[in-house]
């Protein structure tokens, strides 16, 4: 009779995914890329954006008619709580963090009760969505879009707290932190995610990694964007503390080796991308350019710029520079600036405000990349074999960075050191002294990322997995939520 009645429910309750991603291009990015995945493996798909994030995106790019072609996707969105002209950047993230939260708690609230949603993704920060998911009976398994390296830093925070390693005492930042397992002789204070964390108890972003960490456990698993041969140590460390952790990486080539055309773009700006970007690399020598980006959300101080400005055009090496309209930490961009900068630079630097990036790094013409380390940009540069200078600012860039240089080896790490000559120095070693070393490991790391997401491979069977858990799932969900009967 039970098994009668278990085949009764399942055909009233189809797996029903929604995602939730953090208002930023990054998690963005990522989960419409795990979103169409989803719907290539034919499950119902829900995505919640803000309406503001939504109109950039309709804007700037074919989400609109590339989801079109899924019957069974929709778009759903919520406002953020904030007004239009509120500028959304880093350092007003509290804010957008937490007028979100007001507006999401009673939304989400509403909609996994009565959407027949069977499964919720949210990012890894919404730690409340997990709560509600396991009030209101519905299945969640979170997101973490930063780096798997950085995540277990976090999950080691509160063995750091016990001992005492954080917050730090004294100003050494060169100090070893020896108590994260498998990072004993690797992880300095200055790699650390809040290199000037000195109060835990009062940084929001410590706060918010601690309660994301701490509902992890209350998840049924973990989504992380990496593949077992970059990551496998550190996964087999995080899930002592989440089993059912599905590495899905590098999800960009995931989603392109599964979509029949190739060549369609699945751009996901929330800026528009400038495309002469391409024709200009397309005028220059192969691998003679470094591509500098700090992607969405990190800013430079003025005199940080013209370091890297100078160290730059010193070098002699070429290179096209993705310069936001707010990049700059303290004031509004100028293009009086950017002009006077460029003058009689022309032939051997190209600056947009916004790139197609995937397609730059494909590129021939490219060499190497300078990158904040944001997680994405550092997936994109070793899918497309480029090797990285890296420029960390803040959270999980500055363990990513230490791995890219120390563990990896496929690029080298300027840590906080931010003059003319060092850029020039380190410019010229990614682009031709350790040019043939780094790229060999790289080309490396590339290929097995490419086997992971082919048929067989160990990404490509954690996507089956998570489509198969999800399924079984919703089966069992509907058993306690009653509004999945439609
Ligand atoms: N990006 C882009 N064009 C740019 C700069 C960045 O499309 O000019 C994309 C990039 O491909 C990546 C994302 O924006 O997917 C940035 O994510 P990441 O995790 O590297 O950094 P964040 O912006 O979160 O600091």
């Amino acid at each position: 009779m039970e098994h009668h009645n278990t085949k009764i429910q399942a055909k009233m309750c189809p797996p029903h995914v929604l995602l939730f991603p953090l208002p930023i291009q990054s998690p963005i990015n990522s989960m419409l890329q795990l979103a169409e995945l989803f719907c290539l493996a034919g499950l119902q798909v829900t995505f919640l954006n803000t309406n503001h994030n939504q109109q950039l995106l309709y804007r700037h790019t074919n989400v609109e008619s590339r989801f079109r072609q899924y019957p069974k996707f929709q778009f759903r969105t919520i406002s953020d709580g904030l007004p239009d002209d509120h500028p959304r950047s880093f350092p007003m993230f509290e804010d957008l963090i937490n007028s979100l939260q007001a507006v999401a708690e009673p939304s989400l609230r509403e909609i996994v009760t009565e959407s027949g949603v069977t499964c919720v993704i949210p990012d890894g920060l919404f730690y409340y969505a997990v709560d509600i998911c396991n009030e209101v009976g519905v299945s969640v398994i979170s997101f973490d879009t930063i780096s798997p390296c950085c995540l277990w830093v976090y999950l080691c925070f509160p063995k750091l707290i016990q001992t005492g390693d954080i917050p730090f005492k004294g100003n050494d930042l060169d100090m070893l932190i020896e108590n994260v397992p498998g990072m004993e002789d690797l992880l300095r204070r200055r790699d650390f995610p809040f290199y000037r964390l000195t109060n835990c108890a009062t940084d929001l972003y410590c706060q918010l990694a601690l309660k994301e960490i701490q509902s992890i456990p209350r998840s049924h698993g973990l989504i992380l964007n990496t593949f077992e041969d970059l990551d496998g140590p550190l996964l087999s460390n995080i899930r002592s503390h989440c089993p059912q952790t599905y590495a899905v990486g590098p999800l960009h080539l995931q989603l392109k080796t599964r979509l029949a055309d190739k060549t369609m773009s699945s751009s996901n700006s929330l800026w528009e991308e400038d495309h002469s970007s391409i024709q200009w690399l397309d005028a220059q020598p192969i691998e003679s350019v470094i591509y500098v980006s700090f992607g969405s959300l990190a800013t430079l101080t003025k005199e940080e710029m013209l370091e890297f400005w100078h160290g730059l055009v010193n070098s002699g090496i070429r290179f096209l520079w993705v310069m936001r309209s707010d990049l700059l930490r303290e004031e509004e961009f100028s293009h009086q600036f950017v002009k006077e900068l460029t003058d009689g630079c022309e032939e051997r630097a190209y600056i947009v405000s916004w790139a197609p990036q995937e397609k730059v790094l494909s590129h021939p013409a490219i060499g190497g990349f300078l990158t904040h380390s944001g997680w994405n940009s550092t997936m994109e540069s070793i899918v497309e074999r480029k090797p990285m200078i890296c420029w960390a600012v803040y959270v999980d860039q500055r363990v990513t960075s230490r791995f890219v240089s120390e563990v990896w080896k496929i690029g080298l790490d300027m840590k906080d050191i931010c003059d003319r000559d060092n850029i020039e120095k380190v410019v010229k070693d990614l682009m031709v002294t350790n040019k043939e070393k780094l790229k060999k490991s790289v080309d490396k790391l590339s290929m097995l990322a490419e086997i992971s997401v082919g048929e067989g491979g160990s990404s490509y069977n954690a996507f089956e997995y998570l489509v198969d858990d999800i399924k079984k799932l919703g089966r069992r969900d509907k058993d306690i939520n009653p509004n999945c009967i439609r």
